[in-house]
Protein backbone atom coordinates (compact mmCIF):
# COMPACT_ATOMS: atom_id res chain seq x y z
CA UNK A 1 0.00 0.00 0.00
CA UNK A 2 3.07 2.44 0.90
CA UNK A 3 4.37 1.80 -3.08
CA UNK A 4 1.27 2.57 -4.35
CA UNK A 5 0.28 5.48 -2.09
CA UNK A 6 3.59 6.72 -3.47
CA UNK A 7 2.98 6.54 -7.14
CA UNK A 8 -0.66 7.61 -6.16
CA UNK A 9 0.93 11.54 -5.11
CA UNK A 10 3.43 11.35 -8.25
CA UNK A 11 0.20 10.78 -10.68
CA UNK A 12 -2.10 13.36 -9.00
CA UNK A 13 1.34 16.00 -8.86
CA UNK A 14 1.61 14.65 -13.09
CA UNK A 15 -2.07 16.29 -13.12
CA UNK A 16 -1.63 19.18 -11.95
CA UNK A 17 1.97 20.09 -13.11
CA UNK A 18 2.01 18.89 -16.16
CA UNK A 19 -1.57 18.44 -17.37
CA UNK A 20 -3.62 21.19 -15.73
CA UNK A 21 -1.45 23.73 -15.25
CA UNK A 22 -0.52 23.91 -19.21
CA UNK A 23 -4.02 24.13 -20.18
CA UNK A 24 -5.76 20.48 -20.37
CA UNK A 25 -9.03 21.14 -19.13
CA UNK A 26 -10.85 18.08 -19.84
CA UNK A 27 -11.92 17.41 -16.41
CA UNK A 28 -12.61 13.45 -17.50
CA UNK A 29 -9.18 13.42 -19.54
CA UNK A 30 -7.43 14.95 -16.00
CA UNK A 31 -9.96 12.56 -14.01
CA UNK A 32 -8.80 9.41 -16.25
CA UNK A 33 -4.68 10.36 -16.31
CA UNK A 34 -5.03 10.41 -12.55
CA UNK A 35 -6.72 7.43 -11.92
CA UNK A 36 -4.62 5.03 -14.87
CA UNK A 37 -1.42 3.52 -12.93
CA UNK A 38 1.67 4.53 -15.73
CA UNK A 39 3.66 2.72 -13.29
CA UNK A 40 2.25 -0.47 -14.89
CA UNK A 41 3.28 0.27 -18.35
CA UNK A 42 6.74 0.67 -18.25
CA UNK A 43 9.46 -1.69 -17.31
CA UNK A 44 10.55 -2.65 -13.92
CA UNK A 45 13.92 -0.27 -14.18
CA UNK A 46 11.81 2.72 -15.78
CA UNK A 47 8.58 2.58 -12.90
CA UNK A 48 10.84 5.48 -10.55
CA UNK A 49 10.69 7.41 -13.75
CA UNK A 50 6.88 6.77 -14.81
CA UNK A 51 5.38 9.97 -13.95
CA UNK A 52 8.03 12.21 -15.52
CA UNK A 53 7.48 14.55 -18.35
CA UNK A 54 8.93 12.69 -20.80
CA UNK A 55 8.25 9.69 -23.65
CA UNK A 56 9.80 6.60 -22.29
CA UNK A 57 11.85 3.35 -24.04
CA UNK A 58 9.24 0.67 -24.15
CA UNK A 59 11.21 -1.85 -26.58
CA UNK A 60 11.48 -2.21 -29.96
CA UNK A 61 12.57 1.09 -30.53
CA UNK A 62 9.36 2.72 -29.57
CA UNK A 63 8.07 4.63 -27.07
CA UNK A 64 5.50 5.44 -24.48
CA UNK A 65 4.63 8.99 -25.50
CA UNK A 66 4.61 12.11 -22.90
CA UNK A 67 2.30 12.43 -20.29
CA UNK A 68 1.07 16.15 -21.89
CA UNK A 69 0.96 14.05 -25.53
CA UNK A 70 -1.25 11.15 -24.54
CA UNK A 71 -3.72 13.83 -22.96
CA UNK A 72 -3.74 16.63 -25.69
CA UNK A 73 -4.46 13.56 -28.04
CA UNK A 74 -7.28 12.44 -25.48
CA UNK A 75 -8.66 15.99 -25.33
CA UNK A 76 -8.92 16.45 -29.03
CA UNK A 77 -10.88 13.53 -29.68
CA UNK A 78 -14.11 14.96 -27.86
CA UNK A 79 -15.42 12.41 -26.18
CA UNK A 80 -18.63 12.07 -24.39
CA UNK A 81 -18.54 8.43 -23.05
CA UNK A 82 -20.21 6.73 -25.77
CA UNK A 83 -18.23 6.27 -28.68
CA UNK A 84 -16.50 3.50 -30.12
CA UNK A 85 -13.03 4.67 -30.34
CA UNK A 86 -9.66 3.10 -32.61
CA UNK A 87 -6.29 4.25 -31.41
CA UNK A 88 -3.43 3.39 -33.68
CA UNK A 89 -0.25 2.27 -32.37
CA UNK A 90 -0.90 0.16 -28.77
CA UNK A 91 2.83 0.53 -27.89
CA UNK A 92 2.70 0.10 -24.04
CA UNK A 93 -1.21 -0.12 -23.46
CA UNK A 94 -1.02 3.29 -21.44
CA UNK A 95 -2.91 5.35 -23.36
CA UNK A 96 -5.65 2.43 -24.34
CA UNK A 97 -6.12 2.34 -20.69
CA UNK A 98 -6.89 6.44 -20.38
CA UNK A 99 -9.22 6.36 -23.50
CA UNK A 100 -11.40 2.87 -21.49
CA UNK A 101 -12.20 5.60 -19.35
CA UNK A 102 -13.24 8.29 -22.09
CA UNK A 103 -14.95 6.18 -24.55
CA UNK A 104 -17.34 3.03 -24.61
CA UNK A 105 -15.15 0.46 -26.77
CA UNK A 106 -11.56 0.93 -27.39
CA UNK A 107 -10.05 -0.89 -30.21
CA UNK A 108 -6.33 -0.89 -30.42
CA UNK A 109 -3.85 -1.97 -33.09
CA UNK A 110 -0.17 -2.29 -32.64
CA UNK A 111 2.17 -3.47 -36.22
CA UNK A 112 4.79 -5.46 -33.59
CA UNK A 113 2.86 -8.33 -32.32
CA UNK A 114 5.01 -8.72 -29.32
CA UNK A 115 4.14 -5.31 -27.97
CA UNK A 116 0.81 -6.26 -29.08
CA UNK A 117 1.00 -9.13 -26.59
CA UNK A 118 2.56 -7.58 -23.62
CA UNK A 119 0.29 -4.75 -23.77
CA UNK A 120 -2.92 -7.26 -24.09
CA UNK A 121 -1.85 -9.09 -21.07
CA UNK A 122 -1.00 -5.54 -19.26
CA UNK A 123 -4.41 -4.31 -19.75
CA UNK A 124 -6.23 -7.49 -18.82
CA UNK A 125 -4.44 -8.11 -15.76
CA UNK A 126 -5.78 -4.52 -14.67
CA UNK A 127 -9.30 -5.05 -15.51
CA UNK A 128 -9.80 -2.88 -18.94
CA UNK A 129 -11.99 -5.02 -20.21
CA UNK A 130 -13.53 -2.43 -22.96
CA UNK A 131 -10.16 -2.16 -24.40
CA UNK A 132 -9.52 -4.55 -27.37
CA UNK A 133 -6.02 -4.92 -28.93
CA UNK A 134 -4.69 -6.24 -32.37
CA UNK A 135 -1.63 -6.65 -34.27
CA UNK A 136 -1.55 -5.58 -38.05
CA UNK A 137 -1.08 -2.76 -39.91
CA UNK A 138 -3.11 -0.17 -38.42
CA UNK A 139 -3.07 2.59 -41.25
CA UNK A 140 -5.23 -0.44 -42.76
CA UNK A 141 -7.80 0.56 -39.73
CA UNK A 142 -10.08 -2.27 -38.24
CA UNK A 143 -12.89 -2.41 -41.11
CA UNK A 144 -14.37 -5.11 -39.34
CA UNK A 145 -14.94 -3.15 -36.05
CA UNK A 146 -16.09 0.18 -38.25
CA UNK A 147 -17.82 2.77 -38.14
CA UNK A 148 -15.71 4.68 -35.15
CA UNK A 149 -16.60 8.02 -33.75
CA UNK A 150 -13.00 8.77 -32.72
CA UNK A 151 -9.78 7.10 -34.34
CA UNK A 152 -6.04 8.31 -32.73
CA UNK A 153 -3.14 7.86 -33.84
CA UNK A 154 -0.24 7.56 -31.88
CA UNK A 155 2.85 7.47 -34.54
CA UNK A 156 3.71 10.27 -37.03
CA UNK A 157 2.32 10.04 -40.55
CA UNK A 158 3.18 11.02 -43.90
CA UNK A 159 -0.54 11.49 -45.29
CA UNK A 160 -3.86 10.87 -43.74
CA UNK A 161 -5.03 7.20 -44.80
CA UNK A 162 -7.95 6.83 -47.09
CA UNK A 163 -9.30 3.75 -44.36
CA UNK A 164 -9.61 6.43 -41.43
CA UNK A 165 -12.18 8.48 -44.01
CA UNK A 166 -14.20 5.28 -44.98
CA UNK A 167 -14.70 4.21 -41.11
CA UNK A 168 -15.26 7.46 -39.53
CA UNK A 169 -18.81 8.01 -38.44
CA UNK A 170 -20.18 11.12 -39.87
CA UNK A 171 -19.44 13.72 -37.13
CA UNK A 172 -16.30 11.68 -35.67
CA UNK A 173 -12.71 13.15 -35.23
CA UNK A 174 -9.79 11.86 -36.14
CA UNK A 175 -6.68 13.05 -34.40
CA UNK A 176 -3.72 12.28 -36.44
CA UNK A 177 0.35 13.69 -35.90
CA UNK A 178 1.44 14.40 -39.89
CA UNK A 179 4.87 15.45 -41.13
CA UNK A 180 8.17 14.35 -41.74
CA UNK A 181 9.84 10.81 -41.06
CA UNK A 182 11.67 11.46 -37.72
CA UNK A 183 10.71 13.83 -34.66
CA UNK A 184 8.52 16.91 -36.28
CA UNK A 185 4.95 16.69 -37.20
CA UNK A 186 1.64 18.71 -36.55
CA UNK A 187 -1.36 17.46 -34.53
CA UNK A 188 -4.30 17.57 -36.86
CA UNK A 189 -8.02 17.12 -36.10
CA UNK A 190 -10.07 15.72 -39.28
CA UNK A 191 -13.89 16.09 -38.44
CA UNK A 192 -16.38 14.42 -41.28
CA UNK A 193 -18.72 16.58 -41.59
CA UNK A 194 -22.02 16.30 -44.13
CA UNK A 195 -20.17 18.36 -46.47
CA UNK A 196 -16.67 18.53 -45.79
CA UNK A 197 -13.80 17.19 -43.81
CA UNK A 198 -12.90 20.10 -41.24
CA UNK A 199 -9.60 20.22 -40.57
CA UNK A 200 -7.81 21.97 -37.77
CA UNK A 201 -3.97 22.31 -37.43
CA UNK A 202 -3.73 21.75 -33.17
CA UNK A 203 0.43 22.61 -33.25
CA UNK A 204 3.90 20.90 -33.34
CA UNK A 205 4.65 17.81 -31.90
CA UNK A 206 7.61 14.87 -32.55
CA UNK A 207 6.45 10.91 -32.78
CA UNK A 208 8.03 8.09 -33.92
CA UNK A 209 7.28 7.24 -37.72
CA UNK A 210 4.07 5.44 -38.74
CA UNK A 211 5.12 2.26 -40.44
CA UNK A 212 2.62 0.72 -42.94
CA UNK A 213 0.55 0.76 -46.26
CA UNK A 214 -0.91 4.29 -45.57
CA UNK A 215 2.38 5.49 -43.34
CA UNK A 216 5.63 5.42 -44.37
CA UNK A 217 7.49 2.03 -45.86
N1 LIG B 1 0.07 4.86 -27.34
C1 LIG B 1 1.27 4.16 -26.92
C2 LIG B 1 1.36 4.03 -25.44
O1 LIG B 1 0.52 4.54 -24.72
O2 LIG B 1 2.32 3.36 -24.99
C3 LIG B 1 2.52 4.79 -27.47
C4 LIG B 1 2.66 4.54 -28.89
S1 LIG B 1 4.26 4.75 -29.62
C5 LIG B 1 4.56 6.47 -29.48
C6 LIG B 1 3.79 4.46 -31.32
C7 LIG B 1 3.47 3.02 -31.64
O3 LIG B 1 2.95 2.96 -32.98
C8 LIG B 1 4.68 2.11 -31.62
O4 LIG B 1 4.46 1.07 -30.71
C9 LIG B 1 4.76 1.58 -33.07
O5 LIG B 1 5.21 0.24 -33.15
C10 LIG B 1 3.33 1.72 -33.52
N2 LIG B 1 3.10 1.75 -34.97
C11 LIG B 1 3.84 2.34 -35.94
N3 LIG B 1 3.27 2.14 -37.15
C12 LIG B 1 2.13 1.40 -36.93
C13 LIG B 1 1.10 0.85 -37.78
N4 LIG B 1 1.09 1.02 -39.11
N5 LIG B 1 0.10 0.16 -37.19
C14 LIG B 1 0.07 -0.03 -35.86
N6 LIG B 1 1.00 0.45 -35.01
C15 LIG B 1 2.02 1.16 -35.54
Amino acid sequence: PQRSDYFDKLRQRMVQHQLRNRGIADERVLQAMGTVPREEFVSKGAQGDAYEDCPLPIGFGQTISQPFTVACQCEALQLQANERVLEVGTGSGYAAAVLSHLAKEVYTVERVPKLATQARATLRRLGYANVHVFSTDGTLGLPAHSPFDGIVVTAGGSQLPQPFLEQLAMGGRIVMPIGEYLGSQMMYRFTKLPDELHVENLGGFAFVPLIGRYGWD
